[in-house]
């Protein structure tokens, strides 16, 4: 029972929290003003990981190829 406890406590967490969204790791690159996923194709090389929200903090915008 301890088990499904902690489980659904988990499941709570991450669908009502806003923070999970700021938790998310975006990348920007040297040049440019936007922020992308890590994974982006138009990132040919980051530069530094941060979160969506220190970026935003930084004036950068969200990338609209990947949408991060
Ligand atoms: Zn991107």
């Amino acid at each position: 029972m301890r088990r499904l406890a902690v489980s659904l406590l988990l499941v709570l967490l991450m669908a009502g929290s806003v923070a999970a969204d700021d938790a998310n790791m975006v990348v920007i690159t040297a040049k440019g003003k936007k922020y992308h996923r890590p994974d982006c194709r138009t990132v040919k090389q980051a530069v530094r990981t941060l979160t969506a929200e220190e970026a935003r903090n930084l004036g950068y915008t969200p990338c609209k190829v990947c949408k991060p």
